[in-house]
């Protein structure tokens, strides 16, 4: 193969370049991005904002943080001297668990070399004459590359809820996605926890084990179901390793990279007797069993989807002592699995706690967090720690945030006002030599699964240019016109797209985010990784490349 650094630091190439790509973000994208790029012979730098690895589990730290897919069909599953020497303590591992194999991932393949942290991108800029990317830190300094690539996360821009006063309060204030790093003591203390979303679900069960008084606000109930997780012994940890190629290629096929996959059965093809027996057995399964190894018809058809929302709810109110409390806890705004299902462990039993209090923001609304505590339109309520648990700016969020400007000047975020558009959720046209990974409409699901495929189709693509003494890629329109219109149409029939929620790109707390999109790719990972390999086959025919 070609050297790499010949090829982009030709006659070509108007000022010189720092390097040939620069990567923004150590996550698990932007790691192994680096990883893959080195075998091209590219100098690659990586910038992140953070002081160490792991993005989403580096930065939050709250209490309770752990996974909702099984830990070992999470890990990267490039290296077989990883999977051999790597063991997983729990089905669902938690942040520091995660931290410290990310840290360890980082330390084997010898990455930080090439991270250069505390380093938070402001802006990127195409410069048509290089052709390169000229990238500005915060601090002001600036780095041209030929190639950059945003691994900046889908769920890495943390949002604090529109409210008056939010600088005001005097106690202890904390977003979960930004978590300090030392520890967080609620013993005794007066806590309150705003949003009860996957994340604060997580948080609220821990909290409420030592807070002196916990008042959860919730704006919506989201339907939650058990995780059941379990610690893994080392004789399990042994047989799961030996079924890893197994389980890595059970993940290819399962439409969401899983290892759970769709029931082939509709809801109302069983008997009464059978489908109460099979939701049983779901409720008592580990994992996304219960929201992604369904019955075939759960989210796209009403009358199955109203059936089993009934049945979680009635499981809620077995589990929730007082019953207005339990109507409380029930979604009435959208059926199960329309948004995201929070996996939890003993949360509806927190709220028979004598220390615990759930307040409705829909019925009171908050008006204003106040110096003492905040007050909703109905009470004032004094308190030591505030945590938000409010989410983020989901999918485009970490993209809007830093001002990328393509060719002819076009700012990203302007020309994805309507809803973003792009070729495989990796490149947009008019952005030449931006790749993103985990962009938006790209397949999603058991994220590192996607991330893989992803990083590896960039790293060839890039490899491809090389061979043959190209420097420049761009995406056709009309393939994003194309690649768009699959995903709108793989859209159709979703209960899901009918919610508004992070996935259909609705964020009250953000502005300009009240109008439903199409955020998310929904069609199945196989589908999509097809789409994604015919490209590569065919010679990248979709892209200009010169
Ligand atoms: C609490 C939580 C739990 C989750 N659990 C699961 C799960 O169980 N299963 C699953 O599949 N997915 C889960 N996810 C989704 C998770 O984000 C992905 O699995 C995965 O970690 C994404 O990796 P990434 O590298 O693409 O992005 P991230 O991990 O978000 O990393 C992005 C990095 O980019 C950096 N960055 C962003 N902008 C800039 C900038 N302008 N300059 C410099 N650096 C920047 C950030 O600091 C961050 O370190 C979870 C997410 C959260 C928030």
């Amino acid at each position: 193969m070609a050297n790499a650094s010949t090829a982009l630091h030709g006659p070509q190439s108007a000022r010189a370049l720092d390097f040939d790509t620069i990567v923004i973000g150590a996550g698990i994208s932007g790691l192994y991005q680096l990883y893959r790029l080195r075998e091209l012979g590219q100098r690659v730098r990586v910038f992140e904002a953070g002081t160490g690895v792991g993005g989403t589990w580096y930065w939050n730290r709250y209490p309770g943080c752990r996974f909702d897919s099984e830990s070992y069909s999470y890990g990267y599953s490039f290296s077989q001297e990883l999977l051999d020497e790597w063991d997983w303590t729990e089905h669902f591992a938690p942040q520091p668990e995660t931290e410290r194999y990310l840290n360890h991932v980082a330390d084997k393949f010898d990455l930080r070399r090439d991270i250069q942290f505390r380093s938070r991108v402001k802006s990127a800029v195409f410069d048509e004459a290089g052709p390169a990317w000229a990238v500005t830190l915060e601090d002001g300094t600036s780095h041209r590359s030929r190639y950059l690539v945003t691994a900046v996360g889908p769920l890495s821009a943390p949002t604090l809820p529109r409210i008056p006063g939010v600088g005001d309060f005097e106690g202890e204030a904390y977003h979960t996605g930004l978590w300090p790093k030392h520890a967080v003591a609620f013993e005794g203390k007066r806590v309150a926890v705003i949003g009860t979303g996957a994340t604060g679900v997580q948080a609220i069960q821990e909290i409420a084990k030592t807070a002196g008084h916990l008042t959860v606000f919730q704006r919506r109930p989201n339907w939650c179901t058990p995780l059941h997780n379990r610690r893994i012994t080392s004789a399990e940890m042994d047989e799961i390793r030996k079924d890893y190629p197994a389980l890595f290629q059970r993940c290819r096929e399962t439409a969401a990279c899983f290892i759970h996959t769709t029931d082939p059965r509709g809801t109302f093809e069983v008997s009464d007797d059978e489908r109460r027996a099979f939701w049983d057995m779901l409720y008592a399964a580990p994992g996304f069993a219960i929201w992604m190894g369904n019955f075939r018809d759960v989210l796209t058809d009403r009358r199955a989807n109203r059936l089993f929302s009934d049945f979680v709810a009635d499981r809620i109110r077995e589990r929730v002592k007082d019953p207005a409390v339990a109507e409380m806890l029930i979604p009435k705004d959208h059926g199960f699995g329309t948004r995201r299902v929070p996996q939890e462990t003993h949360y509806y039993e927190v709220y028979n706690q004598p220390n615990v209090e759930l307040v409705s923001i829909l019925e009171t609304p908050i008006e204003r967090i106040t110096r003492t505590g905040l007050r909703t339109t109905e009470r004032e309520f004094a308190f030591d720690i505030i945590v938000y648990a409010t989410g983020f700016d989901a999918i485009t969020g970490s993209l809007d945030r830093i001002d990328i400007r393509g060719a002819g000047g076009v700012r990203l975020k302007d020309r994805w006002k309507a809803g973003p558009a792009t070729f495989l959720g990796v490149m947009i046209d008019g952005f030449p030599n931006l790749f993103m990974v985990m962009g938006p409409h790209t397949a999603l699901g058991n994220i590192p699964r996607s991330i893989e495929y992803n990083v590896e189709w960039i790293r060839d693509l890039l490899g491809h240019l090389d061979r043959r003494g190209l420097a420049f890629a761009d995406a056709r329109p009309e393939a994003v016109d194309e690649w768009t219109a699959f995903v709108k149409q793989k859209g159709e029939g979703l209960l899901a797209n009918e919610v508004d929620s992070w996935m259909t790109g609705v964020n009250m707390n953000v502005e300009g985010k009240n109008v439903r999109i199409i955020a998310r790719y929904s069609g199945t990972a196989p589908e999509y990784r097809e789409w994604c390999d015919r490209v590569a086959a065919g010679g990248y025919q979709e892209l200009v490349l010169k």
